[in-house]
């Protein structure tokens, strides 16, 4: 029970159907749990571990027995975690490493359950890999697999998974939510990412606070009270990317706005005075160079600093 206080309202109804099929033992052995980037899927599949773990079906998850006590602890010896989430691959000795143990009987309970978080990050080795467990898995023991790219999975691999397409929440259940979760009104950020966990992910980072300055920030700069490297200092060095994310996002939502009319109130003055300043055709310029810039960010030794600085002198 403690489990679904902790998942946003969203995922509830996914997760109260898995309940039902874990009580009733109809529990699909391979599961993939899709949806946009950021809704979810990591914490659901977690969810549902502890969910498989738990000792008595007919009460899981009961929060009690010895199972859930070290699934809640994240040290059960019969769940398996696979990750290429933060876009690390999954490699195929991690893969075959994984195989072998899963054919061991469990060690605590009656199931083994493996989590793949971003299961396309697997290359076609480590799919391989573990197609056939997949296909014949041992007794009691499930595949959880989340995706939000489940395109980029092989087929075979679609194929022996039962898929669940988790819903996207509205910006009123993530705002609610997020507030909930982490007590500082974090949809002040909604602008930037509409995805909850990349909201949840910002919170007491640096970017935090650089990603709320950014509108009135680029306005100060825009309207010519700072100066292009005055404005350029906002950006916190180790997070250059949110911030050419930020200065993507407010372009894009300035563009939108002008097709629309329909905007994020909190940043409807950097909006409107990005159109004041600029024509649409520039706009587009502007998050074309910028995205170029983003691509390159890692592969160039440049100073970032003075690299963005050289960009927005040319705008
Ligand atoms: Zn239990």
């Amino acid at each position: 029970m403690a489990d679904i206080k902790s998942l946003p309202i969203w995922l509830e109804a996914d997760y109260q159907q898995a309940q039902q099929w874990r009580r009733s033992g109809k529990f699909h052995h391979a599961l993939l749990l899709t949806g946009n980037q950021g809704i979810g899927q990591s914490a659901l599949a977690d969810a549902l571990a502890r969910l498989l773990l738990c000792e008595r079906a007919a009460q899981a998850p009961c929060g009690e027995c010895h199972s859930c006590q070290v699934a809640l602890a994240e040290t059960h010896p019969d769940w398996l975690t696979l990750d290429g989430r933060a876009g690390a691959s999954i490699k195929v000795d991690a893969v075959r490493q994984l195989v072998t143990k899963v054919t061991n009987k469990p060690q605590l309970g009656y199931s083994k359950v493996v989590t793949i978080h971003d299961a396309h990050q697997m290359n076609i080795n480590a799919a391989n890999a573990i197609l056939k467990a997949l296909e014949e898995p041992p007794a009691a023991t499930y595949f959880i697999l989340t995706s939000n790219s489940s395109r980029a999975l092989m087929p075979t691999i679609l194929s022996r998974c039962q898929r669940v397409n988790l819903p996207t929440p509205s910006a009123q259940q993530v705002s609610d939510w997020l507030i909930k979760e982490t007590n500082s009104d974090v949809s002040k950020l909604m602008w930037f990412s509409n995805t909850p966990y990349h909201l949840l992910s910002l919170v007491e980072t640096p970017s935090y606070d650089m990603l709320q300055k950014l509108p009135d920030s680029l306005v100060s700069w825009l309207s010519g009270h700072i100066r292009v490297d005055e404005f350029v200092a906002y950006m916190n060095k180790d997070h250059v990317q949110d911030f050419v994310d930020g200065l993507l996002a407010l372009l894009t939502s300035a563009l939108q706005y002008s097709a629309t009319g329909r905007c994020d109130e909190s940043v409807r003055h950097a909006l409107e005075a990005l159109l004041q300043r600029y024509d649409l055709y520039r706009l587009m310029h502007f998050v074309q160079q910028l995205t170029l810039f983003k691509s390159q960010l890692d592969k160039t030794h440049l100073n970032p600093t003075i690299q963005l600085t050289g960009e927005l002198n040319s705008w």
